[in-house]
C-alpha cells in the first residue's frame, strides 16, 4: 500500500544529482523530495542509478553509470569494492573522506547533542591509509555448494568472496586464504547461517605490528573440525611468524562472531604487541584496536586531555586489555580499570604486570555497576576516561560521573551519534566539552573516532 506513493519503483532505472553522503558513506539522492541511498554516489555528481528497494520514506538504488564526475572521485583500488560491505568510501579521494568525516561530526554533535560551537578539530588522518587493519574477521559460508570467504554485501548476509583485502595486513589476507584453501582441500563445509548447517563460522586472524606475531581463530559451529591436526600442521608449516592456533566454538544461531568456548590448538593463548614503550599480550577474544598506527595518535591525544601530573587517580572505564590504563599510570598516582569481559582483564592484569606498573587496578564488570560500587566505598576520582562500544555510555554510568565530579572526563568514542548523546546529559549536569579530536582508524570505511575534553564548570 505505503510503497505505492513512492515516487520510483523497484528495477526503475532514472537519472538523479547526488545532494548529500550519508554517515554510512551512501551517496543520497532525491526523486521528488523522497530519498534514495546509493552506495558509490558523491555529492554534486549526477548519475544513472537502478531502484533495488523501495520503503515508505526511503529507498535503495544501485549505481549504473556516473554522468558528471565529482572532482573528488577516485578509482576504488579494489576489486570488489562495488558489491562488498566492508569499506564505503573507496571511491573518495582520501582528503575527501577526511573532510567528510569531520562535517560528519561537527554536524552530529550540534544535531543530537546542541553542541554548535565546541570547537572540532581536523580529522588526524595517515600517511598511507592502505593495509593498516592487525585483525581480519572474515565470515565463511557455502554458495552453489562451494565453499566461500569473505565479507557481507551491503545490508544483507550474503557473503561477497574475496582473494585479498587490501585494507588488511598482507599476513591476515594470507591466512584466509591459506585456510579456505584447506578447508577446500579436507572437505569443510562453510557454515549457512540459514540452515545453520556446515562447520567454519569464522576465521578471526590477528596480527601484531611491533612483534609480526600471528594469531589464528577458527570459529566453529560444534566441537568437531574434521582434520583439525592435518589444518593445525599445514598452519604451523606455511606460517613462520604464527604463535597461536585457537579453536572458538559457537554453537547458537547468532550474528554474534565469538561462542563462550575457546580451545588451543597450539601454541601460546595470546599473541604480545606494542603500542608505544607498553607491551601487550592479547587474547583470542579480548578487545584490542584495529589500527595499530593510528592507536597510538588517540591514546596520545587521550593522555594530553588528561592533563596528568602525576598526583591523579584515574578511572578508566571499558578498559578492554588495559591499554589506555597503563598509558595513563605512566603519568597518574592510581589508575582503576573497569572491563566486563572476564578475558580481557586477566590480559589486563598481566600487561600490568609484565610492564612492572603497579598503580594499575583491574576488576571485570558493567562500568555503570562497578563504578557506583567504587564511588560507595570512597575512591576519589579526578580523572575519568571512558571509551565505549558503539551503544555509548550506561546513564547510570553518566549519572554517576556527574555526582562524582571528577575534574575533566576524557570521552574515546567510536560512534559520534552517542558521543553527541552523551555529552548532551554531562552539559546539562556541569560539565562543557572544551574540544573534540576525530582521528581515522578506519580509513576507507563510514567509521570516525573521536577523543573528546570534558571540564567540570561548577
Ligand atoms: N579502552 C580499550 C577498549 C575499548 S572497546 C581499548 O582502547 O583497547 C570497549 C570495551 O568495552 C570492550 O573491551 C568491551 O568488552 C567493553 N564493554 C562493553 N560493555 C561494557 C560495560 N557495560 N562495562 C564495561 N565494559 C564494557
Amino acid at each position: 500500500m505505503n510503497q505505492q506513493q513512492a515516487p520510483v519503483s523497484k528495477n526503475e532505472t532514472i537519472q538523479v544529482t547526488f545532494e548529500d553522503l550519508t554517515h554510512e558513506g551512501a551517496g543520497v539522492a532525491k526523486k521528488d523530495g523522497y530519498p534514495l541511498f546509493v552506495k558509490g554516489g558523491l555529492p554534486g555528481e549526477e548519475a544513472e542509478v537502478k531502484v533495488v528497494q523501495v520503503k515508505k520514506n526511503y529507498g535503495f538504488a544501485r549505481l549504473i553509470n556516473v554522468k558528471k564526475e565529482s572532482e573528488q572521485r577516485v578509482e576504488p583500488p579494489c576489486s570488489i569494492f562495488k558489491w562488498c560491505g566492508g569499506c564505503q568510501l573507496q571511491h573518495l579521494s582520501y582528503e575527501g573522506q577526511l573532510q567528510h568525516k569531520h562535517n560528519q561530526v561537527r554536524e552530529t554533535l550540534a544535531r543530537i547533542g546542541g553542541l554548535n560551537k565546541v570547537p572540532v578539530h581536523s580529522p588526524l588522518g595517515m600517511d598511507d591509509p592502505w593495509r593498516y587493519r592487525n585483525k581480519s574477521q572474515v565470515p565463511f559460508g557455502e554458495q552453489q555448494k562451494q565453499l566461500v570467504a569473505g565479507f557481507y554485501a551491503e545490508r544483507s548476509h550474503k557473503i561477497v568472496d574475496m582473494n585479498t583485502c587490501i585494507i588488511q595486513h598482507e599476513d591476515n589476507d594470507k591466512v584466509v586464504q591459506l585456510v579456505k584453501s584447506l578447508a577446500k582441500q579436507y572437505g569443510i563445509r562453510g557454515y549457512d547461517d540459514k540452515t545453520h548447517k556446515g562447520t567454519l563460522r569464522h576465521v578471526v586472524v590477528r596480527h601484531a605490528k611491533h612483534t609480526d606475531e600471528l594469531m589464528v581463530v577458527l570459529v566453529t559451529k560444534g566441537e568437531a573440525l574434521p582434520n583439525k591436526k592435518n589444518i593445525v600442521q599445514a598452519l604451523q608449516d606455511q606460517l613462520p611468524n604464527l604463535k597461536s592456533i585457537m579453536q572458538n566454538i559457537n554453537p547458537k544461531r547468532t550474528n554474534v562472531i565469538f561462542g563462550e568456548s575457546t580451545e588451543k590448538l597450539w601454541g601460546e593463548d595470546v599473541i604480545n604487541d606494542f603500542i608505544g614503550d607498553i607491551k601487550f599480550a592479547i587474547s583470542a577474544r579480548s578487545f584490542y584496536q584495529v589500527n595499530p598506527e593510528q592507536t597510538k595518535v588517540l591514546y596520545e591525544k587521550a593522555l594530553e586531555y588528561a592533563k596528568l601530573t602525576g598526583k591523579e587517580t584515574v578511572i578508566d572505564a571499558y578498559c578492554g586489555i588495559g591499554t589506555i590504563s597503563l598509558f595513563l599510570a605512566q603519568e597518574a598516582k592510581q589508575v582503576y580499570g573497569v572491563e566486563i569481559v572476564p578475558e580481557a582483564v586477566s590480559d589486563a592484569k598481566r600487561n600490568a604486570k609484565i610492564n612492572h606498573i603497579d598503580n594499575a587496578d583491574f576488576v571485570v564488570g558493567e562500568a555503570e555497576s562497578v563504578i557506583p560500587w567504587w564511588q560507595a566505598q570512597g575512591i576519589e576520582a579526578d580523572v575519568i576516561v571512558v571509551d565505549p562500544p558503539r551503544k555509548g555510555c550506561d546513564e547510570k554510568l553518566l549519572e554517576t560521573m556527574a555526582a562524582m565530579k571528577p575534574l575533566r572526563i576524557v570521552y574515546v568514542s567510536c560512534n559520534p551519534a552517542t558521543l553527541a548523546r552523551d555529552l548532551k546529559y554531562l552539559e546539562e549536569r556541569g560539565y562543557k566539552t572544551k574540544e573534540v579530536q576525530p582521528v581515522d582508524m578506519f580509513p576507507h570505511t563510514a567509521h570516525i573516532e573521536n577523543v573528546a575534553l570534558i571540564e567540570r564548570e561548577m
